[in-house]
């Protein structure tokens, strides 16, 4: 847990999320500015700061994430879908705790 953070105070239920998916170790829960019909996020519940923070310790936490990507797409309907792990300021990270964007069913231009 990181004190000032947004996913993990969702995780540890402060803040609210529309939360699609849940277990021991990760959360799933709908992106509040979708840029997809479909657009949700999973977390894990521990807090690293981005992929470039991983280690091998991680490996079997960050191959749940993408496993749980096509069972949690379609859960929701989509047939097909993209994933997005932005990394780095650079790389158009806002958030630093790692997720894992899927989004599908058309694009939805962000208005903010
Ligand atoms: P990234 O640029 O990859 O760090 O993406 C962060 C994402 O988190 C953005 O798509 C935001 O819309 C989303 N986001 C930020 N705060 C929340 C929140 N409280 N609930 C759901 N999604 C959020
Ligand atoms: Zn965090």
């Amino acid at each position: 847990m990181s004190d000032n953070c947004i996913f993990c105070k969702i995780v540890s239920g402060t803040v609210p999320s529309t939360k699609i998916y849940e277990d021991n170790d990760v959360i799933a829960f709908n992106d509040i500015r979708p840029s997809a019909s479909v657009h949700f996020l999973i977390v894990p519940k521990l807090h690293i700061d981005s992929l470039a923070s991983c280690e091998n310790e991680h490996q079997a936490l960050l191959g749940k994430m993408l496993l749980l990507a096509p069972k949690l797409a379609k859960q929701q309907g989509l047939a097909g879908f993209k994933t997005l792990i932005n990394t780095g300021v650079e790389g158009g990270q806002e958030v630093f705790h790692i997720h894992v964007h899927v989004m599908g069913g058309g694009d939805k231009s962000r208005n903010n």
